[in-house]
């Protein structure tokens, strides 16, 4: 015989006990996106490799290191998509969405990063995130901030933790990364390899490393804050006040940076304790470069992107998401009873949208069935035996709770159960 194939090592499938979960993020995500503006788009998930190189940089991480790369039969270099952004700016400037009012997009889908699965890490995973382009204000940045926090609080999210920095334009990040480069240089005796590497390489990633050795030094680096200038100081306080006025509670950051580099400006980070090491469940920043590196007009952009995977293990901690209660289980016996089974079904579910009602199917006496419906968790049985099916009835008994089981005419169930529906 031969041996079942599993998965690829960190692609994980998604079963049905956990769907629930998903649908919940993802219709509540779909009407607060909807609500606000914005409006979906979906677009491959492969890309032409370029358009991730170009728009988050060679050097960064997720496309050093963690990109799944590969040549097509044309010996074309493709790339499975390790995030939204970059490819939705290529969309919006192949189908001329930018540029006249604000543009404000949705997405949705799986994402992929070769990287060490672990809790919290998956190498298929799934983001939901939201554009804003044509806004260079911080009333933009706001309105990113305050939508996310419709969203939490629509999902009974309370323990979420607002991280805020700001990175500058890209000459003062550029004099800020000098500086930053100079000093880490200065302790090169005190970082491995891998820390080194990126000093060279890419040293604002550095301020985000987790060693504690690399922390201890961080704690004198030079900060960005002081490379900033009058506007991009004036662009952060304006949010800040916003914000406030919001009564949006935030935590300034000055050693958080995004791990891409197209950044700009306001950063920000939601996350939380509940999760272990892998906490960051919602992240973004504005981005008014992008669309010029990806060969636009410059057009100024901010979004984020928040990881399904960790919020469906936060949704799933508390006990408020409950998947859809089954209603009732049709049991027939007897003769006749597969069609008169089918033809009731039938109507009952033409007459009510919302029924949710299993058929019993492989037939079995009425105590197979009846366990078969137990088991289902169903609220109700309604049973087809020779009596009621000679006098066109229904049985009704209740599975769960104390309820005296009744019978009435066939023609009056679909009111009946209407009714019920109504009472859960
Ligand atoms: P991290 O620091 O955790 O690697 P990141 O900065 O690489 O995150 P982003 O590119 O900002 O992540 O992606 C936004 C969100 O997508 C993250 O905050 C996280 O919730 C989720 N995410 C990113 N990578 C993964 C992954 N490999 N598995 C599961 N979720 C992920
Ligand atoms: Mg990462």
């Amino acid at each position: 015989m031969n041996k079942p194939i599993r998965s690829i090592r960190g692609m994980n499938d998604i079963l049905p006990v956990d769907m629930h979960y998903w649908q919940a993020l993802e219709s509540t995500a779909q009407q607060v996106f909807s609500a606000h503006g914005y409006r979906q788009i979906r677009i491959p998930v492969l890309e032409k490799t370029e358009v991730f190189t170009r728009a988050i940089g060679a050097a960064t991480d997720v496309v050093a290191k963690e990109m799944y790369s590969f040549g097509d039969r044309n010996n074309q270099s493709l790339s499975l998509r390790p995030e939204g952004t970059a490819g939705i700016v290529r969309a919006a400037l192949q189908n001329g969405l930018l540029y006249g009012p604000v543009t404000r997009l949705w997405y949705g889908g799986p994402m992929f990063r070769y990287e060490r699965p672990q809790k919290g890490r998956s190498r298929q995973f799934h983001q939901l995130g939201v554009e804003l382009f044509g806004a260079p204000g911080a009333d933009a940045d706001a309105e990113i901030l305050s939508l996310g926090t419709q969203l939490w609080n629509r999902l009974g999210l309370k323990n979420l933790r607002l991280e805020l920095n700001t990175l500058g334009n890209s000459e003062e990040r550029a004099s800020y990364r000098d500086d930053l480069q100079f000093f880490l240089r200065g302790h090169r005796g005190t970082f491995n390899d891998d820390t080194n590497e990126r000093v060279e390489r890419n040293p604002l990633r550095v301020l985000d490393s987790k060693d504690p050795q690399v922390r201890a030094v961080l704690e004198d680096a030079p900060l960005l804050g002081d490379h900033l200038g009058e506007a991009s100081r004036a662009h952060f306080q304006q949010l800040k006040s916003y914000l406030d006025q919001l009564g949006i509670e935030y935590f300034e950051n000055p050693k958080l940076v995004r791990g891409l580099d197209y950044y700009c400006h306001t950063v920000f980070e939601w996350s939380t304790g509940d999760l272990g090491a892998q906490g960051t469940v919602c992240a973004g920043g504005r981005y008014d470069n992008l669309v010029e590196l990806q060969g636009g007009r410059p057009s100024p952009g901010i979004g984020f992107a928040m990881g399904e995977e960790r919020l469906v293990e936060l949704l799933s901690q508390n006990d408020d998401i409950v998947p859809p209660p089954v209603h009732a289980y049709l049991v027939g016996v007897g003769k006749d009873s597969a069609e008169t089974a089918l033809k009731l079904a039938y109507d009952l579910r033409a007459g009510i949208p919302e029924l949710q009602l299993l058929n019993n199917v492989n037939g079995g006496s009425f105590k197979a069935q009846f366990k078969r419906a137990d088991r289902s968790g169903a609220r109700l049985a309604l049973v087809l035996g020779e009596d009621e099916i000679s006098t066109g009835r229904v049985t009704i008994k209740y599975l769960r709770g104390e309820n005296e089981q009744l019978s009435i005419d066939r023609d009056k169930l679909v009111g009946w159960m209407q009714d019920f529906i109504e009472r859960l």
